[in-house]
């Protein structure tokens, strides 16, 4: 029987990754005051700044949440309806959810309906704009980007946070090292300092394997939406994920040494050459968000184009 390191008991979680074994009480303490940790870290944030939680629903983000309310920091949630469907009714169920979490917590939700917002869901958009190849997901993603970034702005919070774990982290790197993709490198940080009057970006969980994330939500029972989107099926992140996996199997630890390496390497002047940055050098037209395009940015311009056509 493993024992809890703390106090000797029959232990909830075994994370091989860090030779330790908590109960449930223990681990639901631990998680927190890592996180914490990180947050000082890596200077995410103060006790005095507003933060925006980006919640999808799932455990990450939900737990992300719950965890920074604990700490006492002051912590609103956004939640961005997509519109998408596939079988499990995903954006429904997932919303239900969130403000059920909201709600019994007596926390504040922003909701954003992007068909409501623009008149058309994601999929329309990914269909109309014939982005993607079937996939909604760039456009998803663009639209994620542009309406997070419009909502912090407007409400004026200072921080923006979302619920990406080590899993995501590591396979977004192992995916741009594969092909040296120098500029999404310099960038992948666990903050992303504000600019161009963008919030800052922080991912406070970076450092959590996600089956400790999924143990945290578990044993502090919030209810979560287990159906990834039906769009990420056979992605090339799922499948990067599969891979490192694979990895962590043999050698425990495997994937938080090649996340944390990689920030020590960048620390230390790996990516210190200038990179030919594309600069956001003029503001959208429409929305007033920095972008590259002398009139309107990637979004606007989309939206635009598909009311156009209608
Ligand atoms: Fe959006 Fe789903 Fe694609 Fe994720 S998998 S980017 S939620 S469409
Ligand atoms: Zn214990
Ligand atoms: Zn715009």
């Amino acid at each position: 029987m493993m024992k809890c390191k703390k106090c000797g008991i029959k232990a909830s979680v075994n994370m091989r990754h860090h030779k330790m074994a908590l109960c449930k009480e223990h681990y639901l303490e631990w998680i927190p005051e890592q996180t914490e940790r990180f947050i000082k870290k890596y200077e995410m944030f103060k006790r005095e700044e507003k933060i925006l939680v980006a919640v999808s629903g799932g455990k990450d983000s939900l737990s992300l949440w719950d965890i920074l309310i604990r700490l006492g920091y002051q912590a609103d949630g956004v939640y961005l309806g997509l519109g998408i469907d596939g079988g499990v009714e995903y954006s429904h169920e997932s919303q239900k959810l969130t403000e059920q979490f909201a709600q019994q917590r007596n926390l504040k939700l922003h909701i954003v309906d992007v068909e409501k917002e623009y008149g058309q869901s994601i999929p329309m958009l990914a269909e109309k704009t014939h982005r993607g190849y079937g996939k909604p997901c760039s456009v998803c993603g663009l639209a994620k980007r542009h309406e997070m970034n419009r909502i912090a702005r407007d409400l004026g919070y200072d921080v923006l946070a979302t619920g990406h774990n080590l899993d995501d982290e590591a396979a977004v790197l192992f995916g741009n090292t594969l092909s040296w993709e120098g500029t999404y490198l310099q960038r992948q940080s666990p903050v992303l300092a504000e600019s161009n009057g963008l919030a800052r970006k922080v991912k406070p969980l970076c450092r959590f394997y996600e089956r400790d994330m999924a143990a945290y939500a578990m044993l502090s029972g919030i209810e979560y939406i287990y159906e990834e989107c039906p769009f990420s099926v056979g992605s090339t992140s799922i499948y990067y994920k599969e891979m490192l996996n694979q990895l962590e199997n043999q050698r425990p630890g495997a994937k938080l040494t090649f996340y944390l390496r990689f920030l020590e390497a960048k620390n230390s002047g790996l990516f210190a050459q200038p990179i030919a940055v594309e600069f956001a050098t003029h503001l959208c037209q429409k929305c007033g968000q920095p972008t590259s395009a002398p009139d309107l940015c990637s979004f606007c311009r989309m939206i635009e184009k598909v009311s156009l056509e209608n």
